[in-house]
């Protein structure tokens, strides 16, 4: 069974708020979380988070994670020609390589034309995590060129619910289970003005919750794999 926990790094509940209370105090706990359950996870940053908190970037990698690109400033690519699109992927790669390899990538809000595969090749990205089975996409995991998709599982709110209500969704998944979830997830949200499912169990329940998850897993003996590591692996299967 192989299971990767991701995290898309990005200012406060975007596009409604603009604080950094996620980067503040969520990030720091879910690098603690990680560290001890002996977890690593591949976190998807915005260029931006990782300009304003290059001590967090470091950590990540320091740490043994896998550091990816959410783009520049949580731009939705559906949204931009091809031709900007491509100029924000390229501006967000430069940025992030300064602290090491990038090769995957997950575009905000799990909007990603396809044409955007080429872009991604053309920049050295390996790895795609954009599309969404809970978002309608079908093709699970393959390649687009030589890119390799590999998508969400489930929306990150998921696992935020009471846990004998989302053990049902995790029996459901099928391989590779990839779930993600973002910083601002893991202070409390409960007073802002956005929607409720951005709001609930937000804070130390979440990262209890998140605990849980992972405790589920180990127990049933999962490999907990980085994007990087899913792409080597799954190369080697295609080969066999
Ligand atoms: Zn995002």
């Amino acid at each position: 069974m192989i299971v990767s926990i991701t995290f898309d790094v990005e200012h406060d509940c975007p596009p409604y708020l603009t604080t950094t209370r996620g980067m503040e105090e969520g990030l720091p706990k879910l690098l603690d979380l990680m560290a001890e359950k002996r977890i690593r996870a591949t976190f998807f940053f915005t260029a931006e988070m990782a300009k304003r908190f290059p001590e967090l970037v470091k950590r990540v990698i320091d740490e043994g994670h896998e550091l990816g690109s959410h783009t520049y400033n949580h731009e939705r690519l559906d949204k931009l020609t091809k031709e900007e699109g491509a100029k924000i992927i390229e501006k967000s790669l430069k940025i992030l390589r300064e602290f090491g390899d990038v090769v995957s990538f997950r575009a905000p809000n799990l909007q990603f034309p396809d044409y955007y595969y080429e872009i991604l090749e053309k920049n050295g990205v390996l790895i795609d995590s954009s599309k969404a089975n809970y978002k309608g996409y079908r093709g699970g995991v393959k390649f687009f060129g030589n890119v390799l998709e590999v998508p969400a599982s489930t929306t990150s709110s998921v696992i935020r619910l009471p846990w004998r209500l989302q053990r049902i969704i995790h029996s459901r998944l099928k391989e590779p289970r990839v779930y993600f979830a973002h910083p601002w997830e893991f202070v409390p949200m409960q007073r802002e003005k956005i929607r409720w499912d951005c709001r609930f169990n937000t804070g130390d329940k979440a990262i209890e919750l998140l605990g849980m998850l992972i405790d589920h897993y180990k127990s049933q003996g999962a490999m907990f794999l980085t994007m990087r590591e899913y792409y080597d692996l799954y190369g080697n299967l295609k080969r066999e």
